[in-house]
């Protein structure tokens, strides 16, 4: 199946660009998948295809949309309000495919991880936890492993595959949606309320396909999740992070975990590169900050390293004028993790100490425990699971 990844500006104009983009496309062999594609975009590959003209392609292109984000449909056969002729030419030139998904594990406590195959050794992890956000949040990747090698990060330990294209990143949305079966519920009934760019990968390093895929979420005549609700969380990419705000109006969150350069860097290493002082000006400078759109900033709880009262009060001060909420998240340890959960007593006290400066800070509850919830974790077993099936076929055929 081809992968369509239309790197352009979404900002610019866009008619140009998506017609060259449709007839590359169209001049492979094999259906080309829709999903990820914007209305124009689709229109385009519609009049490239023969499919419509271009005085039609436009409504066209809105009704196959609106039955892709608001229904889920994956037939164009279920389509009813296309004619059966246009419908059944659709069929031939496109398809409107899902990544597989490998593995679903739910948790006791409700949250839903779904390990996907994208492509041929390309694997992503999407998360749903319920309870956050208005109802609940889909944590989704937007790179297979990453560049970056946070300590405390199971995927830091996972080379860079790829980058996600716009309509990965989307299909991991329609997957929730599939699975938690809410494409009939009421918007106010659905479970599925919030999305965080905190899976795998830095999404900073991939922003033309997250503000993409954040267009098309957000889309008033598709899955409409407003860009109030949607986070994009980063371990510090300075420079983009600006950008970030004015490309996608999302909330920003930073990956912090310490207070001054010297274990930051050893805890999130882009930190030599765009140290504590660049980036509280970066975030200083996020379009639309606000009370009411405060920046959230994750702090790991780890024992002994960074979880002390001075360091919550160093804290309190690196933040002064920021709106700021701060998320302490107790350790999840996976095999091979350097660090241990501070105590729950000493994150209380941490937490103390910054809640009476006036900033919020909840602890997160440790969800998913039981599933291996630390990003990353059912992937790696899923390779090691294929990599010991390969070790045993080749041992089968050894012995003939
Ligand atoms: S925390 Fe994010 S940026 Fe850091 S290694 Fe993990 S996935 Fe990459």
């Amino acid at each position: 199946m081809k992968r369509l990844d239309l790197a352009f500006d979404t900002h610019k104009d866009r008619a140009a660009p998506a017609a060259a983009e449709a007839r590359v496309a169209l001049a492979q062999t094999g259906p080309v998948n829709l999903t990820g594609l914007t209305q124009d975009e689709l229109a385009a590959f519609l009049v490239e295809s023969g499919i419509a003209e271009p005085r039609q392609a436009r409504m066209r292109a809105d009704q196959i949309w609106g039955w892709m984000h608001k229904r889920g449909v994956t037939d164009f056969a279920a389509m009813s309000n296309i004619a059966k002729e246009t419908r059944a030419a659709l069929a031939e030139r496109f398809v409107l495919n899902r990544p597989s998904i490998l593995e679903r594990r739910q948790s006791t406590d409700g949250v839903v991880k779904w390990l996907l195959g994208l492509s041929p050794g390309a694997e992503a992890e999407t998360v749903f936890i319920p309870d956050v956000g208005r109802s609940g949040a889909l944590c989704v990747s937007s790179q297979v492993g990453c560049t970056l090698t946070c300590r405390f990060c199971h995927t830091g330990t996972q080379p860079l595959v790829r980058n996600l294209t716009a309509g990965e990143i989307v299909a991991q949305c329609l997957i929730a949606r599939d699975d938690l079966d809410e494409w009939t519920a009421e918007p106010d009934a659905r479970r599925l309320s919030n999305i965080v760019f905190m899976g795998m990968g830095e999404p900073l390093y991939n922003l033309d396909a997250v503000a993409r895929a954040i267009d098309i979420l957000s889309h008033h005549e598709g899955l409409g999740i407003s860009r109030r609700r949607i986070t994009v969380s980063t371990s510090g990419v300075a420079p983009k992070i600006p950008e970030l705000g004015a490309r996608t109006g999302a909330m920003l969150a930073i990956s912090l975990h310490a207070v001054e350069d010297g274990l930051r860097d050893e805890l999130v290493p882009i930190n030599r590169a765009y140290p504590i002082k660049d980036l509280m000006a970066a975030i200083r400078a996020y379009p639309g900050l606000s009370n009411a759109r405060r920046v959230t900033f994750e702090y790991v709880m780890l024992k002994g390293v960074n979880d002390s009262p001075a360091e919550a009060r160093a804290l309190v001060r690196l933040l002064a004028g920021v709106p700021a909420k701060i998320n302490l998240i107790p350790f999840n340890p996976w095999p091979g993790s350097p660090y241990e959960c501070a105590s729950p007593a000493t994150i209380r006290t941490f937490a103390d100490i910054v809640n009476r400066a006036g900033y919020a800070s909840p602890i997160r509850t440790p969800r998913g425990r039981d599933i291996l919830a630390a990003c990353g974790q059912l992937r790696s077993e899923s390779t090691k699971e294929r990599a010991s099936d390969r070790r045993r076929r080749e041992r089968e055929t050894a012995e003939g």
